[in-house]
């Protein structure tokens, strides 16, 4: 079965749908985290993303935490270009007209709005399965645009906070498992992740590729990678973990996690050697934990390398929807 990324190639990203090259006013289309577009006096960066019951979330989350995540999952995408949020709209399906569930939902948005001064400009509201809907906006100078494919061999390779909470966060909530100080950190890092946003800000001019990681560090990585026409080795030990997903798990399956699994919404960009101290002083403003994890190479295929530096074969890179 063709995965969604074959589908998107193969029907959406083809010549008589998407903008022609030499169009002055689409800088980039189809293919990054967000699409830019060319105003009189701005450049506009855009990202869409459904979450859908018992796909993005369990249909019976609480309509706050909902709400929470599906403005920060798509202000990770303004995030991962290096865009500042300005404007998002909302295509909401509901099965039934819950007022409470409604009002709880919009709460959810509007603290995970304020911070980032977004604001909610418009949408369409129908019934049918419970579908979430946001189309973020932002704005970016378009030669600070965090791309995809500006990774360049030799490059080191980092990623923002810690990864692997969200996926035994999903684990916890499906099993039933809550309860303890850990527990509830970990579920908190599923429903209410945060958007990289002033990093992804910070690292304008500094990195020379970046994404968020949705789907899993490895398969997010590969993006970068073919977007760039180079190759990584990542090493596995680096990979920052939590103390509370350690008291959770065991390592191996801490590092299976945090390297295969997706929901974490942290960065993962790349930055040439020079800028090591340009790097240290956006961890340092932002306040926000950066790991070098790996570097870029030439072979363009990606190694994944264990504590004796023996490479780690998976079966999966990460989350695939087909
Ligand atoms: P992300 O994980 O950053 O949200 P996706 O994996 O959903 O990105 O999509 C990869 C790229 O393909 C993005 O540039 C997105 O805009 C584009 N894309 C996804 N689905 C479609 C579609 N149905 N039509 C056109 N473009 C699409
Ligand atoms: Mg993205």
């Amino acid at each position: 079965m063709p995965s969604e990324f074959d589908m998107i190639n193969r029907y959406f990203a083809q010549a008589n749908l998407t903008p022609s090259s030499d169009d002055k006013n689409c800088l980039l289309s189809i293919g990054d985290d967000c699409a830019l577009l060319q105003l009189p006096d701005k450049t506009l960066a855009l990202s869409i993303d459904t979450l859908s019951s018992d796909v993005h979330f369990p249909c019976d989350a609480p309509a706050f935490l909902i709400g929470y995540r599906a403005l920060m999952v798509n202000l990770s995408d303004l995030a991962a270009m290096g865009a500042t949020p300005a404007y998002f709209t909302l295509a909401l399906t509901l099965p039934w007209a819950d007022e409470q569930w409604v009002s709880d939902f919009a709460q959810g948005l509007s603290e995970a709005a304020k911070p980032h001064a977004i604001y909610l400009i418009g949408g369409d509201t129908t019934r049918g399965p419970l579908s979430i809907t946001i189309q973020v906006m932002g704005y970016v100078q378009p030669t600070h645009a965090l791309k995809r494919s500006g990774a360049k061999v030799g490059d080191a390779i980092y990623v923002t906070g810690t990864l692997g909470d969200a996926a035994a966060g999903l684990q916890i909530i499906q099993e039933e498992l809550e309860g303890s100080e850990s527990a509830d950190y970990l579920v908190q890092r599923y429903y209410q992740p945060s958007a990289r946003v002033e990093v992804g800000k910070a690292l304008a001019g500094v990195a020379s590729s970046a994404i968020d990681i949705s789907d899993g560090l490895l398969a997010d990585l590969s993006h970068i990678l073919k977007a760039s026409g180079v190759g990584a080795r990542v090493l596995a030990d680096q990979v920052p973990l939590s103390s509370m997903l350690l008291s959770f798990t065991s390592k191996v399956t801490a590092r299976d996690w945090a390297l295969t699994a997706g929901d974490d919404y942290e960065l993962c960009f790349t930055v040439s050697p020079d800028k090591e101290n340009e790097l240290q002083a956006v961890s340092k403003t932002t306040g926000v934990a950066i790991t070098k994890i790996g570097e870029i190479t030439k072979s363009e295929t990606l190694q994944c390398m264990d504590e004796h530096n023996q490479p780690i074969d998976f079966l999966t890179l990460g989350f695939r929807h087909f």
